[in-house]
């Protein structure tokens, strides 16, 4: 069976043109800088304790260290005193000189370096309270103050404090498998963070006189010895948040007898703090799944707000494998709850909240952790702990194990507007989701905001559209980051920065990642094979301590999708996407070309001999073309082709021929630095259209511009680049052909 040969005809640009595109300086020594090149320059080297499939290895290991804590709560101070014994295991291979403990209260002392670490200018006009406040005012006793630090025995063991962090001097070294149990007795003044900030502190409510405490931070804690960082002792500045190993806590909570309380952990005195109707409650709430059952009632708030006991009372919390522990205690809480079915547990979903957040938290808050537990748990693994639950904080979004802070409600009329009733539904399945993100799957948050931050934002968008499909959900659709990533490159820092170094924080670390693993679940991996990968690294990740490597090697390792080129830009630069149709051409079937076209086709070796039958593709400026070619073509019109289809092909592949009439030439430009796929929809002139395609690997061999044909059954009226703005295109004005009709239409004038 002989080929019928299509020839293409360009005669003057074809070759010269894929020549003379700009390629960019390659870099000699180990690695070349194509933008698919394996990232072997930027990845650590696989190890024993991390595999190059991205899962830990056999000498993996994390250390732990175990809690058990006694605070108490002096609200008419507004001071919390406490003591601990922390018992910590050297499970490294390594031998430990010295433990490095985490003091983030320090963050906020008279000495800290955080503010003087800022630029700052001159405001050039103050209200009076705010330049006395500045200028005039002592700064406010924040901080630890550590009272001992002593061995098992009570020994007194040395110290030394350096801002947040606190290295406690050993004795004799600790080998590797060796434990060791220390005690610290401490106490520090709570921050009204509503005026002085904070992730924690107290809200005031000026009316009543009462405090609602979100409560963390609040106690000495270990810091991360690993194999990637040795002790991550870096400062807390305020930005990058916080790295913990796991441990179990026994934490007993005294605050006043007229209080409501959760925190992180299983109650396990709840008949010494609950009166029996609630415990009756609560049992009904275990059982109770399609809604919120109350366990404090409104009208029991309200009665306690008004009391200010001078007894107290002590709460007693148990919490398993947990990195952190949360606590939110006020007069004013009203306590709701009810039973989540996961696929092979039940968990509680809890809220607690004062009167101020009624009806709508009563309404909505518990229903919304419940739906994000189960979204999560979905695409990762079901919720381990027991519990989930979120507080209402003014201003507040902040997460710990089993229990979060979160803001929006009413105004004093009861009314929530579009934004609040959003906002607080979008916080709330953020920071319940944390406990996903980085509370069990345990990254460095220290140093990098986007393994929390980013990948929980985008099971958060994944929840909300799930919750609502109109949720008006900020980050995730592609088109949302592009006026973030076409911004001043002078503002902008790759997503593998340090938590501390990114201008736009929100933009980085949230939005940024997020929108990048949407793209590469909708439009380079496909849902199934997302899904499944990410699921993987959620899987062998949780309660460990995962790096970016272990995220970017997991999800090739699991999916056979090479993303190498995909990291490197999305993640490791601050490219961006612009891809745009630059040229179209279209051709039309002749049978007959010049002497001067046959020789110059003989000379590029397509061998035109004579007899055989030869079909033409001639475009308008071609010299070969005759304004009676210009038309669609028909295979029966063809001889030479009906001829060939006759002879050569079965009554069945005649039955099943395709029918093109127009033949295109679309080339394709990239002028951003960012591969993506192309997507390009073609719109036929009787309204219907069709998308097509093609990989990033297009884009391999020429970064600059890529041509494909199109040979289509109906005419081309308009074709579109990434139609459904799914690739973050920062310019979209070359995406279409032919340009758009404002432009023409000015043409068109000014030509008048
Ligand atoms: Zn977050």
């Amino acid at each position: 069976m002989k080929k019928l040969i299509l020839v293409l005809f360009f005669p003057t640009l074809l070759f010269a043109q894929e020549k003379t595109a700009t390629v960019a300086p390659k870099q000699t020594g180990k690695y070349d800088t194509n933008k698919f090149s394996q990232m072997y320059d930027l990845l650590a080297t696989p190890n024993m304790f991390r595999t190059a499939s991205g899962a830990p290895g056999p000498a993996y290991y994390q250390q732990q260290a175990d809690y058990k804590i006694d605070i108490e709560l002096d609200d008419k101070n507004s001071r919390l005193s406490g003591s601990e014994i922390v018992t910590y295991y050297n499970n490294s291979p390594d031998t430990l000189e010295y433990l490095w403990v985490q003091l983030d209260q320090n963050q906020a002392a008279k000495n800290s370096q955080t503010p003087l670490a800022e630029s700052q200018r001159m405001d050039q006009v103050l209200p009076v309270g705010n330049f006395a406040n500045k200028f005039l005012k002592e700064e406010l006793e924040r901080g630890f103050n550590i009272e001992f630090v002593k061995d098992a025995k009570g020994n007194p063991l040395s110290y030394t404090i350096n801002q947040t962090m606190m290295r406690i001097n050993l004795v004799s070294p600790m080998k590797p498998g060796e434990k060791f149990s220390f005690a610290i007795k401490w106490w520090y003044n709570i921050n009204n963070y509503r005026v002085e900030g904070g992730r924690s502190g107290y809200e005031l409510f000026e009316k009543d006189g009462n405090k609602l405490y979100v409560i963390a931070q609040f106690y000495p804690r270990m810091a991360v010895y690993n194999d990637v960082e040795g002790w991550q002792n870096m400062q807390f500045w305020g930005t990058g948040e916080f790295t913990l190993p796991f441990g179990n806590f026994d934490v007993n909570i005294t605050v006043p007898a007229d209080h409501i309380m959760e925190a992180t952990g299983e109650l396990t005195n709840r008949s010494e703090v609950f009166t029996p109707e609630q415990v009756k409650r609560y049992e009904l709430a275990k059982k109770t799944y399609d809604k919120p059952v109350v366990i404090v009632t409104q009208a029991e708030a309200e009665q306690a707000e008004k009391g200010f006991s001078n007894k107290k009372k002590t709460w007693k919390f148990s919490a398993k494998n947990v990195r952190d522990f949360g606590i939110s205690t006020s007069r004013k809480f009203i306590l709701d709850a009810m039973a989540v079915k996961l696929s092979e547990k039940t968990v509680m979903a809890v809220s607690i909240y004062p009167k101020e957040a009624n009806p709508f938290w009563g309404e909505t808050a518990t229903r919304t952790v419940a739906h994000t537990l189960k979204s999560y748990s979905a695409h990762t693994f079901d919720y381990p702990y027991p519990k989930a639950v979120s507080v209402s904080a003014e201003d507040q979004g902040m997460e710990y194990p089993m229990i979060c802070w979160n803001y929006g409600r009413p105004d004093e009329k009861g009314f929530v507007s579009d934004r609040i009733k959003y906002g607080m539904l979008g916080v709330i399945i953020h920071e319940v989701g944390h406990n996903f993100f980085p509370m069990i799957v345990n990254s460095d948050e220290r140093q990098w905001s986007w393994m929390d931050e980013g990948l929980n934002t985008f099971l958060e968008y994944l929840t909300e559209t799930s919750f609502d499909p109109n949720f008006p959900a900020t980050r995730g659709p592609a088109k949302n980051i592009v006026p973030y990533m076409k911004g001043n490159q002078k503002y902008l820092e790759p997503i593998m920065s340090n938590s501390e170094n990114i201008y736009q924080f929100g933009a980085n670390a949230y939005g940024k990642p997020a929108t990048g693993l949407n793209i590469l679940r909708e439009t380079i991996m496909g849902r199934e094979l997302f899904d499944h990968a990410f699921k993987t690294y959620a899987n062998r990740w949780k309660f460990k301590h995962p790096t970016p490597e272990d995220f970017f090697r997991t999800m090739e390792d699991a999916s056979a999708v090479d993303l190498d080129w995909f990291w490197r830009g999305w993640f490791y630069s601050t490219d961006y996407t612009d891809i745009g149709v630059k040229t179209v051409k279209q051709y039309y079937v002749s049978t007959e070309a010049s002497k001067e076209t046959q020789a110059m086709f003989n000379r590029r070796g397509r061998k035109i001999s004579d007899g055989e039958p030869m079909l033409y593709l001639v475009a308008e400026d071609a010299p070969d073309f005759k304004p009676e070619l210009k038309k669609a073509m028909d295979v029966n019109s063809v001889q030479a082709l009906s001829d060939y289809v006759n002879k050569n092909y079965t009554a069945e592949e005649k039955n099943a021929l395709k029918s093109p009439k127009y033949f295109y030439e679309v080339e394709f430009e990239k002028p951003g630095g960012l591969i993506m796929p192309i997507i390009v929809e073609l719109q036929f002139e009787d309204g219907t259209s069709e998308t097509q395609k093609f990989p990033a690997q297009i884009w391999r061999r020429n970064n600059d511009t890529a041509k494909r044909v199109f040979a289509t059954e109906k005419k081309v009226v308009k074709i579109q680049v990434d139609p459904k703005l799914e690739t973050a295109d920062i310019d979209v004005e070359n995406n279409y052909w032919p340009k758009a009709e404002t432009v023409s239409k000015f043409d068109t004038l000014e030509k008048k």
